[in-house]
């Protein structure tokens, strides 16, 4: 069976690779759910892990079958399968548990081991090949209806933990009313995340360096959210005029923005870093200035990353609800479609240098 795979610590090494056929039997207990790939998206993380930044191969692997954001159809289930079907749609989550007490209660997610698994990015093939087969509690089911944008559960996922863990902190307040919220970046996971925002009936301001019109920005405005370019108005600017801000949700992966959010953030509120900042850039900030704001303002910075699979089902909802309030727009999102796993370099390329995509993604089985 094909598979797309990378030589982990070998830059560019995109290739063709061999995978044996999986089998529902592979997964004890009669558990097993075989899954065909239909669709899988690609990511800063999958760039990132064929310049051999990181990623590692699962054991007895030398190499890594990457991709994380699937989309499939179930072939057939085991015995002891009872919320799958075959036929389903269904989209598997990223990571596997380890060993924290955090693993041990389904929140893989929050672990605090120092290695950890993560299907397509590191010690554990992911899914860019034919066929896939897991267990059923890492596998969700999509509806029929929104199989033509399910491909894109996985990053809703990210954004959907993340805004959760804005609530939750939030408890602290007793009364919680925010009205205004900024996202950063306006990537696929910023354009999601404007999404979630307004779906909860927040004034969202999405800022990115690109001035306008894009798609980008269209996006955003289609939302009934503002789209502002950095180059024309600094965040700290932008927050005078169009906050306080009672969140800032940070998707650029950039550490200066990141120190930049915390001094644009208003009193109470919360910023989320969820961007992976992969280098070792040093940047020079107002600390006294922050630290002021924060105590003064009783401030919260969080960090977010991956999602377990209650924030899929979150995802689900909220993708069927977008459907329903703003029809079209989570379609707009997959721009540049790939044919078949033998197309890994041109994905590569759509990924690296197509400055006007939002999401790169495989079509690996064309019939549905
Ligand atoms: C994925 C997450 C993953 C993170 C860190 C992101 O691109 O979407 O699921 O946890 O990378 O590896
Ligand atoms: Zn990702």
């Amino acid at each position: 069976m094909k598979a797309m795979a990378v030589v982990p610590g070998k830059p560019k090494s995109i290739h063709l690779a061999d995978l044996p056929e999986p089998s529902v039997d592979d997964v004890p207990d009669g558990r097993g759910v075989l899954v065909e790939v239909l669709r899988v998206g690609v990511d800063g993380t999958d760039k990132e892990i064929n310049d051999a930044e990181y990623g590692d191969a699962p054991e007895g692997y030398d190499f890594l079958v990457t991709g994380h954001e699937s989309f499939g159809r179930v072939l057939e289930v085991g015995p002891n399968v009872r919320s799958l079907e075959p036929g389903d749609y269904v989209v598997a989550t990223v990571r596997r548990p380890g060993s924290s007490i955090y693993d041990k209660i389904g929140t893989y997610d929050m672990t605090t081991d120092e290695t950890y698994f993560e299907r397509g990015i590191n010690l554990r093939h992911g899914y860019l090949t034919e066929r896939y087969v897991d267990d059923p509690e890492y596998i969700v089911k999509v509806p029929a209806a929104l199989k033509d944008v399910g491909v894109l559960l996985e990053p809703t996922s990210v954004a959907e933990k993340g805004i959760e863990q804005v609530y939750e902190i939030q408890r602290r307040l007793k009364v919680w009313r925010p009205e205004r919220a900024a996202v950063v970046g306006a990537g696929t996971l910023g354009l999601l995340a404007t999404l979630i925002l307004r779906l909860r009936g927040l004034e969202v301001t999405t800022l990115a360096r690109t001035e306008p019109p894009t798609l980008n920005s269209e996006l955003v405005e289609a939302l009934g959210a503002r789209y502002v370019s950095t180059r024309r108005t600094p965040l700290k600017e932008a927050a005078e005029e169009y906050g306080p801000f009672d969140i800032i949700f940070e998707a650029t992966g950039v550490s200066s923005v990141a120190f930049e959010s915390m001094e644009a953030l208003g009193k109470n509120g919360v910023l989320l870093l969820t961007g992976i900042s992969g280098g070792d850039r040093t940047v020079e900030v107002p600390g006294d200035h922050i630290m002021l704001g924060f105590v003064l303002g009783n401030k919260v910075a969080v960090g977010s990353v991956n999602a377990n699979r209650i924030y899929f089902e979150r995802g689900v909802q909220d993708m069927a609800l977008a459907e329903a309030q703003y029809p079209g727009w989570l379609g707009r999102l997959l721009t540049h479609p790939v044919q078949g796993l033998e197309s890994y370099e041109e994905m590569i390329r759509l990924l690296t240098k197509e400055k006007s995509a939002i999401k790169v993604f495989v079509e690996v089985n064309g019939h549905r």
